[in-house]
């Protein structure tokens, strides 16, 4: 069977085979780390990440004249449904490092060449040492989650704990950040801070605090229900002092850094999301290929097949749904924010609910722990709640068609 339904070009495939034979050969260590304590996967993701390095995976969408390999939104869009396909923690780690990245991108989209030849060129240089880097992008704070992607720059009305003042030459951070992946492994973590607590967001932001910044520290390690091998943590920023080359974007323009970063990785979430949907479509159609029972294989059944030709058709739907925007991510500016929310949207809700189906289709041994399908799900679910929840995006959404009409 073809791995793709949407007319991938060549290349493109290139990476997804190269991603997919690089994230099989950790498979077995990743799954020990679905049920293992902190330290082991603090330890191992690492050790992963580094071994990545091999094929220059961080690289692959940091622009080439600064070292990378020049593939940005398509690129890693497949890239992680590659790394979902076997591990959506992985995907997640993988992507949350992108996701640091991002502002900085973004920085040099807008004509901050300086910024990219701050971080991106160092970072690239690692990735080729085997060195890689590890970078988190921290915006969720504990009193303010889905308050930060739905308030108007300036209208008051939500506690935000996060905030920068100038002290001599330098920028000091003080606050806490929740819900960070890579919090707790990352040399770099990309801070949005407010600056003035008048103004708001209006007066947002954005800062690189390195991880050995005096003041930062991880208060601690969220255990949670999937994407077990993603060390995702809570952060404290006690008096954190960064100098003025550490600002990615100034006080006025962090929330729309926000925006635009939310944009270009909505759409490569729902790439996640599809790896995880492809898995468990593969898993519950080998299953009903070799399960016997009313003496025939259960994919003879018509409600099963039913329920297989279901699974493909909304696979096929959101896979060309999440890699054309993802395809226009880097055509068209400013990107389609609406359309990224749609596609993280879209295949979200699919993966969710193709890992239902392979639960179902597997029986009894789908809901055992035995089996990949329960884990496919605990998986599958994250895919609707980060990067905004999936009511969040339904808005932000609505509120671009209403202001069309
Ligand atoms: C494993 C994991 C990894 C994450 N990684 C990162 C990361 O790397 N960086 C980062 O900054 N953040 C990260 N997040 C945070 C994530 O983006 C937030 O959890 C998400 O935005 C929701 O915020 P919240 O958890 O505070 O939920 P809340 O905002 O409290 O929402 C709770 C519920 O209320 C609903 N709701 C809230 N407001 C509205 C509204 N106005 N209208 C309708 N419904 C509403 C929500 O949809 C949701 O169902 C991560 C979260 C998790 C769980």
């Amino acid at each position: 069977m073809k791995t793709h339904t949407y007319p991938l070009p060549q290349e493109y495939l290139y990476i997804y085979n190269t991603v997919r034979e690089f994230a099989s050969s950790y498979e077995a260590l990743l799954l020990k780390l679905d049920r293992a304590g902190h330290e082991d996967v603090v330890k191992d993701i690492r050790e992963v990440l580094r071994s990545s390095s091999r094929i220059r995976l961080l690289s692959l969408p940091i622009p080439r004249d600064l070292g990378g390999s020049g593939y940005f939104t398509l690129g890693s869009t497949v890239a992680l449904e590659a790394l979902a396909f076997h591990d959506a923690g992985l995907a997640t780690t993988v992507g949350a490092v992108w996701l640091g990245l991002l502002p900085i991108v973004i920085a040099g989209m807008l004509g901050r060449g300086d910024v990219g030849e701050r971080w991106l060129k160092p970072f690239a240089e690692a990735d080729a040492r085997g060195e890689p880097q590890v970078w988190a992008f921290a915006i969720t704070e504990p009193t303010a989650g889905s308050d930060y992607e739905r308030i108007e720059p300036g209208v008051p009305g939500s506690v935000f704990l996060t905030y920068a003042r100038r002290e001599g030459g330098y920028w000091v951070i003080s606050g806490r950040k929740i819900f960070i992946s890579n919090g707790p492994i990352a040399d770099y973590i990309t801070v949005f801070a407010l600056t003035d607590k008048q103004k708001g967001v209006a007066s947002m932001a954005c800062f690189v605090v390195p991880r050995s910044a005096e003041g930062f520290r991880v208060v601690s390690i969220i255990d949670k229900m999937g994407h077990r091998s993603s060390p995702t943590g809570e952060l404290a920023f006690e008096g954190v002092r960064v100098p003025e080359d550490h600002v990615i974007c100034p006080p006025g323009l962090g929330w729309d850094f926000v925006q635009l970063s939310l944009a270009y990785s909505r759409a490569p979430v729902g790439g996640i999301a599809l790896g995880i949907a492809k898995r468990a479509f593969r898993e519950a159609l080998s299953y009903a290929g070799s399960r016997i029972q009313g003496g025939r294989r259960i994919m003879e059944h018509q409600i099963v097949r039913e329920k297989l030709a279901n699974m493909y058709i909304m696979i096929s739907a959101a896979e060309s749904l999440v890699y054309s925007v993802a395809s226009r991510l880097e055509s068209e500016f400013p990107p389609p924010m609406g359309d990224s929310s749609a596609a993280k949207v879209f295949a979200s809700d699919v993966a969710v609910h193709v890992a239902l189906e392979a639960i179902q289709i597997m029986g009894g041994y789908g809901y055992t722990r035995d089996l990949v399908a329960e884990k496919l799900l605990r998986d599958a679910k994250l895919t609707q709640i980060y990067e905004g929840t999936n009511e969040i995006n339904r808005l932000a959404i609505s509120d671009i068609i209403i202001n069309e009409v």
